[in-house]
């Protein structure tokens, strides 16, 4: 039990595994003789599942820690700057309605009930417009921070928009020449286990054998050690959140100069939703629906018509459409004896709210920072990783549905079934009970590090049109008067960035253009 951790195998060579493969090869320093290992085994005839382009602001404290400078991911991964997300037609109140789920706690937010001030701010003002200023800078298409700002710091909080295909590449060059993290390019065909059933060894093709202490599944959808070895059972979430379906795209812009929006533009259809994320060379498009409430062919149809608002047809017959299945769910635990699941083998959702990378760096970091030192340490931190995680993708599978079921839509069947009470977690209904009295506050969601914290809900909830009955008290957290002069201070610090900040393309060309001048 007290065999030390030395060695780390990591299988897979998608983002999950050169995340892990880059954060513990930094704080780990796996270039000094003494340090631990780090292997990252990649088959040559699987390829990485090549989508997941929306990050969360997490990703620039990563890639920092990574080592990895800002302006050279920007450049490489041809990125761009995303505050959050636009969510288009989820309301079912008139066409073309929207709102913002932005990436800043709105200032005050703990001090005083702002939904209290904007009830009685009497304007006509969404809630997001009123109390925070970053759905103002989003809808202009503006960046999130100045030419001067520095690396990674911001004026808005924000994360990116990013190739996903170049990302694991900038990852993978980055951590085997400057980390030490060791790269085998090889098929695995077989594990091996001792005799209390912790993994030993790895068989590879060509002919060979990869030895390990700790080893950590980023196989993606192949699940290789955590289920085809180990058979820890998947949790089936299907009958809560309905989308197992996928067509993406990748569409050029109309124009060179075309505005880059500086958010997730999330489009709510009949049997699903559509996501359009501006890189700075292209936008990744997709439409993501559920197959029990349509079929590949209608599906194709809508991507189309949506393609067709701002592409001509001609451009669309040449867009190369990629079909992608996945069960919504997460295995019953993510630790298991040795072996650890990150990524798509932990499990996947859907792209909403683009939470699948950050459960990456969140399981990454963990791993990291609690890395065990021998056997027996491992037994306890597993424990612990097990809860942690369980517990998270709880509230990202509540977040998600909470969505589909506040939409006023009736117009198709999948929106009536997402209504359906038997689809919705117990724990989500009691909060959907309780906010009709207060709005979601801290009390909520007590953890540390919650994936979603109580801001992002009112966003959500107040932007989609649901109703708090505020309980007429005069305690001080409901002082409207205060909210008020916090929505006064808003306004004025809006119309100052406003004028001065660069729009998102703007400012990325500024990024690549210097970038391109310091290496050429
Ligand atoms: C439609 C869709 C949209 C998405 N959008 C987002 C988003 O906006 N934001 C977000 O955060 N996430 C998103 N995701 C999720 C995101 O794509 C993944 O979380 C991310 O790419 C990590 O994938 P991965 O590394 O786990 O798996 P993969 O990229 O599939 O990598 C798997 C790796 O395992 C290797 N492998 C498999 N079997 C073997 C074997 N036998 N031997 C050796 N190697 C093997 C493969 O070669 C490959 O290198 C989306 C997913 C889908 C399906």
């Amino acid at each position: 039990m007290n065999k030390p951790i030395k060695n780390i195998v990591i299988v897979g060579g998608g983002s999950a595994g050169w995340i892990t493969a880059g954060l513990l090869a930094a704080e780990h320093k796996t270039n000094n003789d003494n340090a631990i290992t780090i292997t990252l085994i990649e088959s040559p005839e699987i390829k990485t599942i090549g989508v997941g382009e929306g990050t969360w602001p997490s990703m620039r404290n990563t890639l920092d820690k990574i080592g990895i400078k800002e302006s050279e991911f920007i450049a490489q991964c041809n990125a761009s700057f995303k505050q959050g997300s636009k969510f288009v037609n989820w309301q079912g109140i008139q066409n073309n309605d929207i709102y913002y789920h932005p990436f800043m706690t709105p200032e005050g937010y703990t001090q005083v009930n702002l939904h209290h001030g904007w009830q009685h701010s009497n304007s006509n003002k969404s809630f997001a417009d009123t109390i925070n200023m970053q759905s103002h800078i989003c809808h202009r298409g503006l960046a999130p921070k100045q030419a001067s700002t520095p690396e990674y710091a911001s004026v808005t909080n924000y994360g990116y928009h990013l190739d996903a295909g170049k990302f694991s590449h900038m990852l993978q060059t980055h951590c085997t020449k400057v980390l030490g993290v060791k790269h085998v390019i090889a098929h695995i065909n077989q594990i091996h286990n001792d005799e209390n059933d912790y993994i030993t060894h790895i068989e590879i093709s060509p002919k060979g054998r990869i030895s390990g202490d700790l080893f950590i599944d980023c196989s993606g959808l192949n699940a290789l050690l955590i289920d085809k070895h180990y058979k820890i059972p998947f949790i089936d979430k299907n009958h809560i959140l309905f989308n197992d379906s996928a067509l993406a795209v990748q569409a050029p812009y109309c124009d060179p100069d075309e505005d880059i929006a500086s958010a997730t533009v999330s489009t709510a259809q009949s049997a699903g939703w559509v996501w359009d994320i501006g890189l700075s060379n292209r936008r990744g498009i997709g439409y993501t629906y559920s197959s029990k409430h349509t079929c590949d062919t209608e599906a194709e149809k809508t991507l189309k018509a949506y393609l067709s608002e701002t592409i001509n047809d001609q451009k669309i017959q040449n867009l190369n459409i990629r079909k992608l299945n996945f069960k919504p769910g997460h295995r019953e635990k993510f630790w298991h004896k040795n072996c650890i699941a990150v990524g798509m083998s932990s499990g996947f959702l859907e792209p909403l709210e683009a939470s699948s990378l950050a459960l990456v760096e969140l399981s990454a970091n963990m791993i990291s920072e609690e890395l065990p030192a021998n056997f027996e340490h491992m037994n306890i931190i597993a424990k612990r990783f097990n809860e942690r995680f369980e517990y998270r993708w709880q509230r990202v599978i509540e977040f998600l549905k909470l969505h589909y079921v506040i939409s006023k839509r009736t117009d198709s069947q999948y929106w009536l079934d997402n209504k359906t009470p038997e689809s919705i977690p117990k724990r989500l209904k009691e909060l959907l009970t309780l906010w009709q009295y207060q709005p979601p506050n801290i009390n909520d969601f007590v953890q540390n590090q919650e994936v979603f914290p109580s801001a992002s809900y009112q966003y959500v909830i107040y932007g989609m049109g649901f109703n708090t009955t505020a309980y007429p008290t005069d305690k001080a957290f409901n002082n409207i008067a205060l909210a008020q002069r916090y929505f006064a201070h808003n306004q004025e610090t809006k119309l100052k960035y406003l004028n001065a900040l660069p729009s998102n393309r703007e400012l990325l060309n500024h990024i690549k253009n210097n970038c391109l001048q310091n290496t050429g």
